[in-house]
């Protein structure tokens, strides 16, 4: 077994629905659905809106910059791949174009609350996938 195995769980990104976003985080974009009918946003992926029940829609680039809504810190590893990373943080957070993701939180955990400014920042963990995370940032970021 090679010792630089990934790990972790990993993303389909074939996935007929997510493949778009997993293309875009791939370059460093967040993206999120835009219903062609109504204009309203939404992620994760799903065929069709949720507000008008459109099966048209489109993927656009939103804002990296957001605020946290919830989060968790792990204190226990529910997959042995996270076994040395413990305690982490998982946050949802808001971006400012009102689409919510769920994504670790990098950097110091003890400075994580509701309400503090984050940005995405893009992990590229194998040559296949990239992680949307999230790191705080100072002010209105
Ligand atoms: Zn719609």
């Amino acid at each position: 077994m090679a010792t630089d195995e990934y790990l972790k769980p990993v993303p389909n990104v074939e996935d007929p629905d997510m493949g778009p976003f997993w293309a875009a985080a791939r370059e460093h974009r967040l993206t999120a659905q835009r219903c062609l009918n109504c204009a309203q946003l939404r992620f994760p992926a799903l065929p069709i809106c949720p507000n008008c029940w459109s099966l048209d829609s489109e993927w656009v680039d939103v804002s990296t910059n957001g605020t946290i809504w919830s989060f968790v810190v792990y204190h226990r590893a529910f997959h042995p791949g996270f076994a040395d990373e413990i305690p982490y943080v998982v946050a949802i957070v808001e971006t400012d174009d009102g689409v919510r993701y769920t994504g670790r939180v990098v950097g110091s955990r003890d400075e994580v609350a509701v309400g503090r400014r984050v940005r995405a920042v893009f992990a590229d963990e194998t040559p296949a996938f990239t992680l949307v995370k999230w790191e705080l940032v100072d002010g209105d970021g």
